[in-house]
């Protein structure tokens, strides 16, 4: 049974321009898909579309049992955790804990379940030392990590990153590779780093022009080019 489920999705937006022209594709449990493209392929389009931030101009997306509506958008953002490019669109609150803790709360846990989940997705991420601290006060590696970690804590059954490794340097870009690693659940992550591809996707599909170009395993896509 398929997790995502994009059917014909077409997105044109406001001023017209057609970002998406009818793409198709289907995600297993547990794969770990790479989505790339040249910039203005779709990329972003696509994402926001697996969390219901954007309705079809026609088409349509499944996630689990879920067709996407408005009536079950909210439980679909507790099942896909997005991670946005930039870490300071998810950080506003006074203290990383805070943050971390934002979405659990949100959906009404206990004191005890919340501080379970935060201490466990702020280890998972290498930052329980930064729970006190303003996230204004981080370094970029240390931003990405409590980002990640403010959408592990709602414990999703799948991570979408968009451009994960941007303006990292090569220790935190290393620290970022084996986390997402070691997130056993489906991941789809948006990303110019072919290295970042070839380390943790094993499948690809290529966006061009609001168009699927190629979907397939990891070594094809590379191989054909
Ligand atoms: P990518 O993420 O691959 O760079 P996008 O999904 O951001 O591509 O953009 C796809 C196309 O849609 C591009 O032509 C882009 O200029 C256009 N686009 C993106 N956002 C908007 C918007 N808010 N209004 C109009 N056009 C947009
Ligand atoms: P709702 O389903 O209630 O509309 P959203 O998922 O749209 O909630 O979230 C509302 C706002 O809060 C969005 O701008 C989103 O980016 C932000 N947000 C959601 N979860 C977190 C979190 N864990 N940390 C920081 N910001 C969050």
């Amino acid at each position: 049974h398929h997790l995502v489920e994009v059917s014909e999705l077409v997105h044109h937006y406001p001023d017209g321009t057609p970002a998406l022209r009818g793409i198709s594709f289907r995600i297993c449990h547990g794969e770990s898909v790479a989505v790339v493209g040249a910039n203005g392929a779709g990329k972003s389009t696509l994402l926001l579309h697996l969390n219901g931030y954007l309705a079809p101009t026609s088409g349509t997306v499944r996630i689990g049992d879920f067709p996407m509506n408005d009536e079950t958008v909210r439980e679909i953002r507790r099942t896909v955790g997005m991670v946005f490019q930039d870490p300071d669109d998810q950080l506003f609150m006074p203290t990383v804990y805070d943050d971390v803790a934002f979405g659990p709360r949100n959906l009404g846990f206990p004191d005890y379940e919340v501080e379970r989940r935060v201490t466990a997705a702020l280890e998972k991420v290498g930052a329980g030392h930064l729970k006190g601290k303003p996230p204004y006060h981080l370094s970029g590696g240390e931003k990405r990590r409590v980002a990640i970690a403010t959408v592990l804590s709602m414990e999703p059954a799948i991570l979408v990153m968009d451009e994960p490794t941007t303006g990292l340097d090569p220790f935190a870009r290393r620290q970022l590779i084996s986390l997402v690693r070691e997130f056993e659940h489906t991941r789809i992550i948006v990303t110019h780093d072919l290295d970042l591809v070839a380390t943790l996707c094993e499948r690809i599909i290529v966006l061009k022009d609001g168009t699927i170009a190629a979907d397939g395993p990891a070594g094809e896509i590379f191989r054909d080019g």
